[in-house]
């Protein structure tokens, strides 16, 4: 498996009046190749969960594997794993700041002391991963549409050549073209490269679509780790820790109660529209 995560714990401010503990007891595994969802309220913990699994944040407690290996382990290669577990802030045009897009996205596998060569080949792969080409590359990063900006945000980590990718809400604050965009490109990432995704995002609906897996977080606790129709099966909890399950989940809930006979797991408008058409042919 790429990540195994043992009661993680993480208190901020520890032995502070400010002291808050912002994970406990946080357990689980995530096998290459998946495409995990991470969910919940705002200060459930995502964001500080996130930053643990590629190195940036150390445990108050608990241990983290990455390939088997304890990434707290005497000797371990912490810089590597920030290359190997690649992680796209929120909002991560803020930290944009070369004078075009070329430079900026050669920056991280410059950093690696990789040969200029392949440090430039890396960033043409990536950037033409997320959909930019060769016009972009002399462009201030900082003219670029939000939608532009985040995409070469994502490129600088993609440059790094991660083998697991997290996205901390990558569409927030994104028109739904941009929205759109972004979404099949990390979907492309992880049919086509098989990498391993992790996606933070308040959209259920786009949680149905792409994740293999939900894991959510209520006030620092995993409470939930299943399928996303298992997950949504419990929309009523989800309700009460400031989530919901997607608008058709109700849809599909609604026509059950009015008689109609439709599996009550749906997640998705496509499963709807087609156990719809097949009650309404019968
Ligand atoms: P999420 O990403 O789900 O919104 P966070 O991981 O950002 O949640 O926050 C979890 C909890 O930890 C919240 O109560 C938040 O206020 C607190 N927290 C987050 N970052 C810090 C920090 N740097 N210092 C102190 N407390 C923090
Ligand atoms: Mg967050």
């Amino acid at each position: 498996m790429a990540i195994k995560v043992e009661h993680l714990t993480h208190i901020y401010g520890q032995g502070t009046a400010f002291e808050q503990y912002a994970l406990k007891d946080v357990g689980f595994t995530i096998e290459d190749g998946q495409f995990v969802g991470l969910i919940g309220h705002t200060g459930s913990g995502k964001s500080t969960l996130i930053q643990h699994l590629n190195g940036l944040l150390r445990a108050t407690s608990g241990h983290i594997y990455y390939n088997g290996e304890d990434i707290y382990g005497e000797g371990y290669d912490r810089k590597t794993l920030r290359s190997k577990v690649g992680l796209v802030f929120q909002y991560p045009e803020h930290q944009l700041f070369e004078v075009d897009v070329f430079a900026d996205v050669c920056f991280g596998p410059r950093n690696l002391g990789l040969p200029k060569e392949e440090v430039e080949e890396r960033a043409r792969a990536a950037l033409a991963q997320v959909g930019l080409d060769e016009s972009f590359y002399k462009q201030s990063p900082f003219e670029l549409s939000g939608g532009q900006k985040r995409r070469v945000a994502i490129a600088g980590v993609l440059a790094m050549a991660p083998e697991v990718l997290i996205l901390d809400e990558p569409t927030a604050g994104l028109d739904p073209k941009g929205r759109d965009e972004i979404l099949d490109e990390i979907s492309m990432l992880h049919k086509e490269k098989h990498m391993t995704i992790i996606l933070v995002s308040h959209s259920m609906e786009d949680m149905a679509r792409y994740a293999d897996r939900l894991l959510v977080m209520d006030r620092g606790e995993k409470v939930y780790d299943d399928l996303p129709k298992n997950v949504f099966r419990h929309y009523k909890e989800l309700e009460k820790i400031g989530l919901a399950a997607p608008q058709i989940t109700y849809v599909v809930h609604e026509l059950k109660e009015h008689g109609v006979d439709i599996p009550d797991d749906l997640t998705t408008v496509e499963e709807a529209r087609d156990a719809i058409l097949k009650v309404i042919r019968s």
